[in-house]
């Protein structure tokens, strides 16, 4: 075993982190933070100490650490076959098992899955997908893609361009054109008195059939859209929110992209965010929970409109010119289908369900009333707490305070992960979805402790 200290010096020297702050970093100012190992709901960094992760990863490690299912499947697909392409037909034993698996479990209406790595190139395939289906229906113009502001699809030069949160734009000369972004749904931030929920539902429907009608629909291609905004905040969708932004697109022939990258496989409390809200999606993006990060692996999944115009595509033009040579990895295969079978064989869902209900509401118990939270709010293994300077008021701390990153810190100092989300003082809870709800109330209590400590 290396020496920590030998650690940290390659760490500095050699390795490029993403989303850090580089020159800190290298300067030694944040920690070169080394995880060995992980079992249920807990981690263990170099020194011994011992985390309970209510983040799971970064919202994908959702059947928990350190489960032999997966990686005896793992390793035994790695001894049989470790790889073999996709490309003209070609798939493996786990690949098509998988395929299925998914359909099985996904909304109706889903035809076919297109298998990737990350949730980032499987939005950059939706695109082009949805690119290439207007192009085959003579309709060239119809290409712009609508998110919202606060969405998170991805890091790519397409998916970074549809995230709406500022730092992932910032000095990239993104977004990119035929990107356009509409308000994010987030009752909180933008409530007035008058306002009421169902009013800010039929707001946000107006302001999007105007943003359509400005720009043309016959320029829009897609709307994508989080059924619950994930890296943005962790903001459910306000009442009714889903179904009227669907007639909104039905009216306007344009298709619906849910990206169920942390919804998809359970996280919600439903195997999908789009049943959970009633959404009719023609693309469904997925990722983290699909193998629960045991192996990197994402898909598409395609729905029929889409598909048979696909098919008729490539009768006009010949084979479809997209493909990733890690396609359907064979590993990643094998760890989805142990994956999606342990969620069955321990009901993980039933279990995310019950116990994401119990951390809500203990967190609502403890807080609910402190002068410094703005908002406690959830769905499914899914909580969020907003601070604020004057609740009453909804005065917003300056964001150079950076209270949310000091509250997670002083959690971690507890042996608690949760997650400052990017974009204000907002603390992030998704724990895997074998948490139980002994260790719920330990994420409760630090974080009654840690906000006592900060404000
Ligand atoms: N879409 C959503 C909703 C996400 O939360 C993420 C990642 O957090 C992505 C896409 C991108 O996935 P990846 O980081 O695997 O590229």
């Amino acid at each position: 075993m290396l020496k920590n200290d030998m650690l940290d010096q390659w760490d500095r020297e050699t390795f490029f982190h993403p989303s850090t702050h580089l020159a800190q970093h290298a300067r030694g100012e944040s920690p070169t933070r080394v995880i060995s190992g992980g079992q249920g709901s807990h981690i263990v960094d170099r020194d011994g100490n011992r985390f309970l992760d209510a983040f799971a990863g970064l919202y994908c490690v959702n059947v928990g650490y350190g489960r032999t299912e997966i990686a005896e499947a793992i390793a035994e697909q790695a001894r049989e076959l470790a790889y073999y392409h996709a490309y003209v037909g070609h798939g493996t034993e786990a690949s098509i098992r998988l395929a299925k698996m998914i359909l099985d479990r996904a909304p109706k209406g889903m035809s076919k899955v297109y298998f990737g790595l990350s949730g980032s190139d499987a939005n950059e395939t939706n695109i082009k997908l949805i690119w290439y289906y207007n192009n085959i229906l003579g309709r060239p113009e119809k290409k712009k893609i609508i998110s919202r502001w606060r969405g998170y699809h991805g890091s790519g030069l397409m998916t970074g361009s549809l995230t709406g949160l500022e730092l992932f734009h910032r000095k990239f000369d993104l977004p990119l054109t035929q990107v356009v972004h509409t308000e994010a749904p987030y009752y909180y931030r933008r409530r007035d008195a008058d306002m009421g929920e169902q009013a800010f539902t039929a707001h946000l429907a107006a302001e999007l059939e105007a943003l359509i009608e400005r720009e043309g629909a016959d320029t829009i291609a897609a709307f994508i859209g989080e059924p619950v905004l994930g890296t943005g905040g962790i903001v459910p969708p306000p009442a009714g929110y889903w179904q009227a932004i669907q007639a909104v697109l039905d009216r306007h022939d344009i298709l619906l992209v849910a990206d169920e990258v942390v919804t998809g496989f359970g996280r919600l409390g439903s195997m999908f965010g789009s049943d959970h809200y009633g959404m009719k999606p023609d693309l469904i993006t997925i990722a983290k929970g699909l193998t629960s990060a045991y192996a990197p692996l994402s898909g598409s999944i395609v729905g029929e409109r889409m598909w048979k115009v696909l098919e008729q595509g490539t009768d006009e033009n010949g084979p479809i010119g997209h493909g990733w040579t890690y396609s359907a990895h064979p590993i990643g295969a094998a760890a989805g289908v142990a994956n999606l079978k342990l969620i069955d064989d321990l009901d993980l869902i039933g279990n995310a369900a019950q116990v994401g209900a119990e951390l809500n509401a203990q967190m609502r118990a403890a807080l609910g009333n402190h002068a410094n939270v703005g908002e406690i709010r959830g769905e499914g293994m899914l909580c969020a707490v907003e601070l604020v300077e004057d609740r009453d008021n909804r005065v917003f701390f300056d964001p150079s305070r950076k209270i949310g990153p000091a509250i997670s810190a002083a959690m971690a100092d507890r042996g608690v992960i949760a997650r400052a989300m990017p974009q204000g003082d907002i603390i992030g809870y998704a724990p895997p979805f074998c948490m139980t709800r002994q260790e719920a109330e330990t994420v409760v209590s630090a974080t009654v402790d840690a906000i006592k400590q900060v404000l």
